[in-house]
């Protein structure tokens, strides 16, 4: 279950951006996951809750997006977007490819409410 402690990471990094802003509370969190970031995008919806209990984002929700995974090929030089279980290069077929992007969580965007306004950061 290290979602809960990712959650925690990223409840810390969201109540510092809406302390900086001077924000009242946080409305929409949204998180982007990569398919191969290890990271249970259901799990982290559950643990959310207990994880902004207590914080400014108690009362916030989190909208998780999933990112493409992508793969450069060593081969023909081209960017593609693969599936998780098939890093192959869909250009040319090379097995030799790199990872570009889909093992990360990037938070995208946080929702501020402030006196009454609502902004994004
Ligand atoms: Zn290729």
């Amino acid at each position: 279950m290290h979602e809960i402690s990712l959650c925690q990471s990223l409840i810390d990094k969201v109540q510092q951006i809406a302390v900086t802003h001077g924000a009242l509370s946080v409305g929409l969190v949204t998180l982007r996951i990569g398919p191969l970031s290890g990271v249970d995008p259901l799990l982290m919806q559950h643990a959310y809750p207990f994880a902004a209990a207590g914080s400014l984002a108690a009362e916030s929700k989190l909208l998780i997006e999933l990112s493409p995974l992508r793969v450069r090929c060593e081969g023909c030089c081209s960017e593609t977007e693969v599936e998780p279980s098939f890093l192959i290069c869909s250009v040319c077929g090379s097995h030799h490819t790199e990872l570009v992007s889909g093992d990360e969580m990037t938070l995208m965007s946080v929702e501020l409410v402030t006196r009454g306004e609502v902004g994004h950061v």
